[in-house]
């Protein structure tokens, strides 16, 4: 099939890509490498079937030829970015979605997008069901991105009903593997990368917030799954085993044998307290669950950051 992934040069959209041109598909990856990775790309453009363009969905989009699946994942997604580029962010959910959602329906495509555990917000049920509407500070520091997607899921749902699009939404929980960013600011490269350097390993708050870790690959084959699916509800994915973010820490200096110590930094604003997803949803429409647990994750994670440090 001829497939677009947008944020194709992102963490999730390289392995989504990747994926796909395992799965013999071609592939055009549309990103603004605003805060994805040109290595990525490189990467990916090392096979025939894969074509990258850059561009900012938000904009415009133009892809000549037939397309038969648009995942779009494009979207800065670490919390640092959520005050810096707020309004790129508010943009790419809002007038990028609409844009690559009129593609799907000018192409006939199918559509997938990349939903979040932050439509939940900081939630008051625990573990999040699908049904459940969040807890969100509609004008906080976390908005631009919790409300974009929120409202993006409105899009999506209404060209699904109005148009007849095909359309599916995932919600991604935390995720983690190679190919993240090591400055996105996020807990597991800063973690690591302060473990391998033997800094400090920040922890935010007291530590004793949770989030559910989930390996990339699982996710995307969850994310395949779903496009395949004749479902067009939110469906969770990601993982439903759930530490302190301390535990992450202590694991952290585990594997990587570091003799940093842990300083306490203070907690960013509306930052959740618990997160884990019912996966109940993603087993029974997808047949799916996650296979690769943090215990050897996180090993292959630091592995990798560790041949990124000495380039
Ligand atoms: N966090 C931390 N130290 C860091 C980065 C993040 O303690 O250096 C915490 C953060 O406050 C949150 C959790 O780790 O409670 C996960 O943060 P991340 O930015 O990875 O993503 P989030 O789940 O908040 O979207």
């Amino acid at each position: 099939m001829r497939v677009v992934v947008t944020g194709a040069a992102g963490f999730i959209g390289y392995h989504l890509c990747d994926r796909l041109l395992r799965d013999d598909h071609q592939v055009i990856g549309i990103d603004d490498l605003s805060t994805g990775q040109q290595r990525n790309l490189d990467a990916l453009a090392t096979r025939d079937a894969f074509t990258s363009v850059k561009q900012d969905i938000s904009t415009s989009v133009a892809v000549d030829g037939p397309v038969d699946l648009i995942y779009n994942m494009a979207c800065p997604a670490s919390p640092v970015d959520f005050e810096s580029k707020a309004l790129h962010i508010l943009d790419v959910c809002s007038r990028g979605t609409r844009n690559m959602l009129e593609l799907a329906r000018e192409k006939r495509a199918s559509f997938l997008h990349a939903s979040t555990s932050e439509c939940y917000g900081d939630p008051r049920e625990h573990p999040q069901k699908e049904s459940y509407w969040g807890h969100v500070n509609p004008i906080g520091l976390r908005s631009p991105y919790d409300e974009g997607k929120r409202f993006a899921e409105a899009l999506v749902m209404t060209f699904y009903r109005r148009f007849e699009v095909n359309t599916h939404l995932v919600r991604i929980f935390n995720t983690y593997g190679p190919r993240m960013r090591s400055g996105d600011g996020r807990l597991l490269p800063n973690l690591i990368n302060q473990a391998i350097r033997g800094e400090p390993l920040t922890v935010y708050g007291d530590g004793r917030q949770t989030r559910s870790f989930c390996y990339v690959t699982d996710l995307v084959d969850g994310i395949v799954r779903l496009m395949a699916a004749d479902f067009h509800e939110p469906v969770n994915v990601g993982s439903d085993e759930e530490l302190t973010i301390l535990e992450v820490a202590e694991r952290i200096i585990e594997i990587t044998e570091s003799k940093s110590e842990i300083v306490f930094q203070p907690l960013p604003q509306d930052d959740p307290v618990r997160r884990r997803p019912d996966l109940s949803r993603a087993r029974e429409v997808l047949g799916w669950a996650p296979t690769i647990k943090t215990s050897e994750g996180f090993r292959r994670t630091v592995e990798y950051f560790k041949t990124v440090a000495v380039r």
